[in-house]
Order: structure tokens, then sequence, then C-alpha cells
């Protein structure tokens, strides 16, 4: 085995995922940072869920997700990693933080300098997430509305530096802009726009030119509020995928649904709870998909099969 991608449940051949999901989440609560963590009321119940969840994604065809709660937002590694145990999907889990342009900044993160936080970051990758002994796939960072604050910033250059040391993936989220300054802090941390994976690409007033910024640089990025109505509809997304494959950019595009079993505290961003529906793009994207626009059989398993499996393979 050459590389390998970091799972809830131990190390794997790339070339085992199959179709994968590049952003989900489990479960997603700012209870938690804010010291009045709401999710595991009844933790039996909700992990049968979130199993129930992972058959279905199964049943529709895939053979793994990505999981990107960051520190402090909701990420029971205990309680995903038992779903992961009896789910027939592969699980990905995150180290990283959030932004703080929807709730407070990570006090961790804050308090932490440059190295202690990449420190934190390489722990967790290569011992265990918190005080468990799971280790992380992905390091999930993220920039705020409008700018990059200095504690995202340091953050950002936490994980390019936790990626050289260590060869973890990383997935960012972009709230509404900063594609580009990502993709430069990370160039300053030495870590090409084609070691990342940029996230919520769509939601720039030009999403378009927005995408082919970044697919010019190398990035990869993904499509990843498909079906999540409350954003946009399904035609949004059709004409994203069928520009960007149109051009030549298949090898560097992938699709997901940022869906959560139970979400607490997205309403403050969104107005809406969970989106849970892990089967949309099996069951419904990809069928218009095919019918609507001229996308091939080989691009598709280029953003579901090939690309994943690239970008998470630690290198
Ligand atoms: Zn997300």
């Amino acid at each position: 085995m050459g590389g390998f991608v970091r799972t809830l449940t131990g190390d794997l051949d790339p070339a085992a995922l199959g179709p994968t999901l590049i952003h989900e989440h489990l479960s997603v609560d700012w209870g938690e940072m804010l010291g009045r963590p709401k999710v595991p009321v009844d933790r039996a119940a909700l992990a049968d869920r979130m199993v129930g969840k992972m058959e279905a994604l199964a049943a529709a065809g895939f053979g793994a997700m990505t999981e990107c709660t960051p520190v402090g937002c909701g990420r029971y590694v205990d309680l995903f990693a038992e779903v992961a145990r009896r789910s027939p999907v592969r699980i990905i889990g995150s180290t990283g933080f959030f932004h703080e342009s929807w709730c407070p900044i990570h006090p961790i993160a804050a308090a932490l300098d440059l190295d202690a936080l990449t420190d934190l970051f390489i722990r967790e990758i290569t011992e265990g997430m918190g005080d468990t002994l799971i280790r992380a796939g992905l390091i999930k960072v993220a920039t705020g509305q409008g700018r990059i604050s200095p504690v995202e910033e340091k953050i950002l250059r936490a994980a390019a530096r936790a990626r050289r040391a260590t060869g973890c993936p990383i997935i960012t989220h972009l709230t509404d802009s900063m594609s580009q300054e990502q993709l430069d802090l990370f160039a300053a941390e030495g870590v090409g726009a084609d070691e990342v994976i940029i996230s919520h690409v769509g939601f720039a007033p030009d999403a378009i030119a927005e995408a082919e910024g970044l697919l010019r640089r190398g990035a990869n990025i993904s499509f990843d509020r498909i079906g999540y109505r409350v954003f946009h509809p399904d035609e949004h997304w059709l004409r994203l995928v069928e520009h960007v494959t149109a051009r030549g950019w298949a090898g560097q595009v992938m699709l997901s649904h940022d869906a959560a079993v139970v979400a607490h505290g997205l309403e403050i961003a969104s107005g809406e709870n969970a989106w849970d529906d892990y089967t949309y793009i099996a069951r419904v994207f990809l069928p218009r998909l095919r019918k609507e626009t001229p996308v091939t059989e080989e691009q598709i398993h280029a953003m579901l099969v090939l690309n994943p499996r690239r970008v998470l393979t630690f290198a």
C-alpha cells in the first residue's frame, strides 16, 4: 500500500473507499463551545439514527464520507467512533477549528500560539482526537464573512504546517468569499493549491468566476450543499457542474450535501435546522445531471471516486 486514508476505524487503502462524499457531518452543536452541549441527550438513540443514515448511504452506493465537524462544534469523537464501527460506510474524522463570524472562536484556538496550535493538530492526527486514541484523517479550517481574522489566519497557517509534518489533507470552509486569500495563506506556508480542498464553493455573487479562479490555480473544490434548498435549488448546482466539467476541470471537483443528523446552533446562520439526507445526490441529483446535462459517466466517476480518493490520501 502506498498512501493511506485515515478513517475513524483505522487506516485504509485509498482504492477501497469507493464513491465518497467529501463534506458531511454527523453532528454540529455550537452549544458544546458555549458550554451547553445539546446533542447527546439520548446517546443510544442518536447513535442508532446515525447508523441508520449510514446504512441508507451505503444502500445508495456510497463507500465513505468525511465528518467535517472541528473541535468544539459538536465533534463527539466517542459517538462518531461507535457509529463508524457499526457503519457500512467508512467515515473520516477531522481536527481543526471553525471561523468566528457565526459563533465565538474556540478559546483553545485563541489562546494557543502558532507552534502550539500546529502541535495540537499533529497530535490529533498522529495520536488521537481529544482524549481518545481515534485519529483525525482531515484538517478542517474556516474563514468568516468578508475577511480572515487574525485567529483564523493562525489556524490556517497551523493547518498548513501540520499537513507538511503529517501529510494529512486539508479541507476549508468558505463563508461567502476569501477563497483566493485562503490559497495565498497556504502557499505562504508551502502548501500548494492542488493539496487542499476548498468547500462551499458556489456562494459568491459570481459563483462561476469564483470556481474558475480556484480551478485555474489547481485547487480542488467541492459543491457541497446539494439538495440543501434553503441555499440553492438543484438548477444552480447543475449549471455549475456542467460549466466546470465542460471546461475540463472534472478532475478537481467533488460533490456533497453538508448534511448532519443533528445540528444545534445552525439556525443562527441559515434559519434552518439539520438537513439530514445523505442520499439526495444519489437519488435525485445524479439522475438529473445525467438527464439534463452532457456530463459523462467518466466525469461523474472522477468527481465521486477518483478525486476524493486522491485528496484524502495522506501525502
Ligand atoms: Zn460543513
